[in-house]
């Protein structure tokens, strides 16, 4: 007679928005695939189409892996409508806890295990109750990860001191230091109640079952080993961090469809690609989110068409009445309007040869692993970030917001698979003189484009390695289902199993 093993039972909890939504799902299906559990992923529920489609367009596999849409919460009373974006995703997260609740208490199979990601870390207290083993996932990298573990030991007196220079960097104790004004927000502003809230969560992390996170070992080696070392970061961080990367969609998964990006439209952007000579094509896309203002857009069209090299652009109309930067912005599909109202006059039909215009989505991991394609002007999320190094895609780095300022550090300066520009484009405008450069310098010219594209091929193949079924990143996720596997062992021995 065949027995049936009784498989850990792991949820997980994504807060809205791609770029947490993705790797969170992809988390899950590569614990299905490679781990031998079953998977429930939560997803709170946004405004956001593009988000709630991805989650439906998961396939529900052998019933290994479920998505479970918690209700969307009503927070107007609770946030003020133009505090962040961030702190509207924390107070919506809190109002899901009563929701993630009962879903749970409802479940036939108990869960083993609760891995929540950044703005979900209250839900720790949610694993508490039940009883099941908790861990952190940071959609993002280890040095991010690191600047919250020191945050509450920063000195507030000195950070408010108005002789302070906020151009000298934050010491990570054996990281790379941190330039303030590369930091996040409210590291330049310790006296909202924001920064003590972030400081919690940082110790909060600290006190989990272990911290995953979408990067690997050969990636960040030195600050891993900080965050490992107990003379080092990993003083204060008791949890043990596993470096579980690169998590990212595999290609030949269909991306999510929305309103504004129908599949047709992604069978003529793959279509054109597969028209284009190898490595030819440049892709610039500001993530799920980011836009620039009309100005700036006009500057990059311009250097686009000056550079005469073939593109790929996603996008979104610019914020207006402006004088320069770049902005995060929240999607409006019916604002839209036509792209030849914010595109210089001409300029898609003078570019119609060598570029496609894409409105507002793209299936950017499909072209992001098109042979065609030869660079990724980006806005540094760390998903696009990741997508592009996993497909050996050298970048130029457009910083908008969040910690995009501290990836375009680290791929300039620490990984070397970025060049950006002299200025932040958030505080002024780029010429399209620099921008032309820039593109040149990446795509042709001999001397930036050839140690370049090699960088970037070898952190292709480290990405590769880490994943493969004896590397680092597989490893460590094992330790994590392993872990859950004992404690599912412990339950079923006390008779309190499934
Ligand atoms: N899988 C599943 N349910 C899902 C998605 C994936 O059970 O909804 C499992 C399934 O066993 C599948 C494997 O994950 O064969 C790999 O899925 P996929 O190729 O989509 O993802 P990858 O891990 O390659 O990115
Ligand atoms: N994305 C996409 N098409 C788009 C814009 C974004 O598929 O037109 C995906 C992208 O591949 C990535 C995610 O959305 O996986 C964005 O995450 P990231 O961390 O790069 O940036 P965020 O949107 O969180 O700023």
């Amino acid at each position: 007679m065949q027995s049936t093993k009784l498989k850990p039972h792991i949820c997980l909890l994504a807060s809205p928005g791609m770029g947490h939504l993705i790797p969170v799902v992809e988390l899950g299906k590569r614990l299905v695939a490679h781990h031998d559990v079953q998977v429930t992923v939560f997803v709170v529920a946004s405004h956001d189409d593009a988000s709630n489609s991805n989650v439906h367009a998961v396939p529900n596999n052998n019933n290994l892996f479920n998505a479970v849409t918690l209700p969307l919460a009503n927070i107007s009373s609770l946030v003020n409508p133009d505090a962040s974006l961030g702190e509207k995703i924390l107070v919506l997260m809190h109002k899901s806890l009563p929701a993630l609740r009962s879903a749970i208490s409802a479940m036939k199979f108990r869960p083993t295990a609760l891995i929540v990601d950044f703005f979900g870390t209250e839900a720790m207290d949610v694993a508490d109750e039940f009883g099941l083993l908790k861990y952190m996932f940071i959609a993002s990298n280890a040095w991010f990860l690191a600047c919250f573990i020191h945050a509450p030991a920063i000195d507030k007196k000195l950070l408010t001191d108005e002789h302070f220079n906020l151009e000298k960097p934050m010491e990570l104790p054996g990281c790379m230091p941190v330039r303030f004004q590369d930091s996040l927000e409210l590291f330049l502003h310790p006296n909202e109640p924001i920064f003590d809230f972030i400081s919690s969560i940082g110790m909060k992390m600290s006190l989990s079952d272990g911290i995953l996170v979408n990067t690997w070992d050969d990636l960040e080696p030195k600050t891993l080993g900080s965050l490992r070392d107990d003379n080092l970061l990993g003083r204060v961080c008791k949890a043990p961090v596993y470096a579980i990367g690169p998590l990212v969609r595999s290609p030949d998964v269909a991306s999510p469809s929305t309103k504004t990006s129908p599949s047709d439209s992604r069978v003529i952007i793959l279509d054109w690609l597969n028209e284009q000579p190898s490595q030819s094509v440049i892709y610039v896309s500001f993530g799920s989110g980011g836009t620039l203002s009309a100005k700036q857009m006009t500057e990059l069209a311009w250097s686009l068409e000056l550079s005469q090299q073939r593109f790929i652009w996603v996008v979104r109309p610019p914020v207006e009445n402006d004088v320069s930067g770049s902005y995060l912005t929240v999607v409006d599909n019916n604002s839209a309007g036509k792209l030849e109202d914010y595109l210089p006059h001409g300029f898609l039909t003078r570019t119609d040869k060598v570029g496609l215009v894409v409105p507002e989505w793209a299936p950017q991991a499909e072209i992001l692993a098109h042979p065609s394609v030869g660079g990724f002007l980006s806005h540094c999320g760390w998903n696009s970030t990741v997508e592009s190094i996993v497909n050996g895609v050298p970048m130029i780095a457009w910083p908008l917001h969040a910690e995009q300022k501290m990836n375009a550090t680290m791929l300039t300066e620490e990984i070397g698979v970025a060049f950006r520009s002299k200025e932040l484009p958030t505080e002024s405008l780029v010429t399209r003189q620099e921008i032309e450069m820039l593109v040149r310098k990446i795509m042709v010219d001999k001397e930036g484009h050839s140690s370049i594209r090699v960088r970037a091929m070898e952190l292709k193949y480290g990405a590769q390695k880490a994943t493969s079924n004896s590397g680092s990143s597989y490893k460590s996720l094992s330790q994590v289902a392993k872990q859950c596997e004992k404690s599912l062992q412990e339950l079923v021995t006390l008779g309190q199993g499934a």
